[in-house]
């Protein structure tokens, strides 16, 4: 029988009301004696980290869940992480840089309302959870969430209330569940390298959200603080023009650091080629795009690329003495 570590860190799944509100507050083991069925699919252990609402996981929490899977990979079959449902795209795609090529599963998974509730989704996801976590031909990182498994890096919360609470975006479910039985839709071929884990992540990266009018006051502390900088821009991507020079300026003195243009918009990303507002910006300054990738994606895999690479992987030269294209 599959041998499956239980990682319990918190969030809606492990909470119990209080009067301020509901907080976690349940026992892994607590949590399991409400799916005693599992116990047909594999053996647990259990172990609790940490136990927050996941508004307050950072990537120091990402790096003790990267520890833990570590420190314990040839013991285990496979690995199921409970976790808060407000930052858990952010934590599955964190894990996916963080921990590379793992043929044995890691499954994250939570719920909208607390396991110790009668009517919850919080039993099935954690029974569905332990099920693909001890299938055997499950692998690398995905949430497992209300019948849909989604590859870690694709996940989007667009549901604050719903059982059906993640999207997975611009890429299909890996599998679903049903009635405990695994319909997997993409058959994955088994990793070639071996397992790699990455324990540091540099969280100096800030995600600047583009509004209509948008002031350039703050560009320079911004530039100045962080290492890498994630424009969530409008549409396929553009800065625009109330903000233009001085990001251009900034850019310009700032060449060594990471700038990516990403965008507010859930589906089919960026193309900063099609309009003026992206294209002339690309050209002139050395700017990545995040084309499909998710916010929480580009955020996770920024903190990544700060802490495992150098500017010189990222750095393109770029003439910076061209003057805009429609005012010479
Ligand atoms: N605030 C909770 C959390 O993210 C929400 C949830 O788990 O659904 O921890």
């Amino acid at each position: 029988m599959k041998h499956i570590l239980f990682i319990a860190t918190g969030g809606t799944i492990a909470s119990k009301k209080t009067e301020n509100g509901l907080t976690p507050q349940i026992k892994p083991e607590e949590m399991l004696s409400y799916i005693p069925s599992v116990s047909d699919y594999c053996e647990i252990t259990a172990i609790q980290p940490f136990n927050l609402d996941s508004t307050n996981v950072t990537p120091e929490n990402w790096k003790a869940i990267v520890q833990i899977i570590k420190q314990n990979y040839f013991d285990f079959d496979g690995f199921v992480i409970a976790h808060g449902t407000d930052t858990m795209a952010y934590t599955a795609a964190a894990l996916s840089y963080m921990v590379q090529n793992s043929s044995r599963p890691i499954v994250i998974t939570g719920s909208q309302k607390p396991i110790n509730l009668d009517v919850t989704d919080a039993r099935t996801n954690l029974l569905d959870s332990f099920i693909y976590a001890s299938a055997n031909d499950s692998q690398g990182v995905q949430i497992v969430f209300d019948g849909k498994v989604i590859a870690g890096t694709r996940a989007k919360k667009v549901r604050s209330k719903s059982y059906n609470a993640f999207s997975s975006i611009d890429f299909p479910s890996l599998a679903v569940i049903q009635d405990r039985r695994i319909m997997r839709y993409i058959s994955m071929l088994p990793y070639k390298d071996p397992v790699r884990f990455y324990e540091n992540m540099n969280d100096n990266v800030f995600l600047l959200k583009l509004l209509p009018g948008i002031k350039p006051d703050l560009l320079s502390f911004i530039f100045d603080r962080y290492d890498a900088i994630i424009v969530e821009s409008f549409g396929v991507g553009g800065i625009p023009v109330s903000i233009r020079d001085a990001f251009f300026a900034l850019c310009k003195e700032n060449p060594e650091k990471l700038i990516i243009m990403a965008t507010q918009v859930a589906h089919e990303g960026s193309d900063m080629t099609v309009y003026e507002v992206g294209n002339t910006i690309k050209k002139m300054c050395n700017i990545l795009e995040s084309y499909d990738m998710t916010p929480e994606a580009v955020c996770a895999k920024a903190m990544w690329i700060l802490a495992n690479s150098t500017s010189a992987d990222f750095y393109r030269p770029i003439n910076y003495d061209t003057i805009w294209p429609n005012e010479n």
